[in-house]
């Protein structure tokens, strides 16, 4: 892939595909039907779900640029899980036992932020994306902007898809869609592929079309009950499976 695509460049950016191939699958084909050009992921392409070798092998063919989250890191690292919900746990546990040496060499790789073009990518915030903290007030966002450079970062690691802009203060909520107006800073969450938690269960990415500067968020119907299904026969918690159908 080239770094620096034309202007014309249609993103689709997305993120916390949590091993649902089933939601990822639905995804990428809405992102092809309407013309995307590039991929970039905003990290945790692995955890929750039960199909982790297949959503790798499908980021990887796609050259989509991504960033670490922390379920890929700790999937892909021997470290203790002190810090995970019980649930998380079992299912990194289990998931460091799916991956083959390829698969654990290229989580390993993956940087915790990247330059896209003319935006950023990060999993958590840009300050301390090592410290996995979640945004979702103006106060966090605020301590991200002191150290975004560009004036578009796209995150994820919520799963809720909210937007921040800022001008002298830092307005946010959820959107449909955010036309970036020059001179002000945007910190914007794509919502979640494979695991949503904002109370609608559909799989969520965003499309950024550089040209025109409108970032669109989307909300796609998938086969849930699919991914329940290998969930439980994985042996995986069942509370990963309900979950999936309440968006929480
Ligand atoms: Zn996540």
């Amino acid at each position: 892939m080239t770094k620096f695509a034309k202007p014309s460049a249609k993103y689709a950016i997305l993120g916390d595909v949590h091993s649902n191939v089933e939601a990822l699958d639905v995804v990428l084909s809405d992102a092809k039907a309407r013309g995307c050009t590039h991929y970039a992921c905003v990290g945790d392409v692995v955890g929750y779900n039960a199909n982790p070798r297949e959503c790798l092998d499908r980021i990887r063919e796609l050259n989509c640029v991504t960033v670490r989250g922390n379920h890929d890191h700790y999937c892909a690292v021997e470290e203790k899980l002190d810090g995970f919900h019980p649930l998380a746990a079992d299912v990194v546990n289990w998931t460091r036992g799916m991956l083959d040496a390829s698969q654990i060499g290229y989580l390993r790789a993956l940087p915790y932020r990247q330059t896209v073009e003319n935006f950023t990518i990060v999993h958590s915030t840009l300050d301390t994306p090592e410290m996995w903290g979640y945004v979702f007030d103006k106060f966090e966002a605020d301590a991200n902007f002191n150290y975004q450079s560009t004036a578009v970062c796209f995150f994820g690691h919520t799963h809720v898809p909210l937007a921040f802009e800022k001008t002298n203060d830092v307005r946010f909520g959820l959107y449909n869609k955010v036309k970036i107006t020059f001179g002000r800073k945007y910190f914007i969450n794509v919502g979640s592929v494979g695991q949503p938690r904002d109370g609608d269960p559909r799989a969520a990415y965003v499309t950024y079309d550089l040209r025109t500067g409108e970032v669109d968020l989307h909300r796609l119907d998938y086969d849930v009950a699919g991914a329940q299904r290998k969930i439980l026969d994985a042996g995986l918690p069942e509370r990963l499976a309900q979950r999936l159908a309440l968006g929480r």
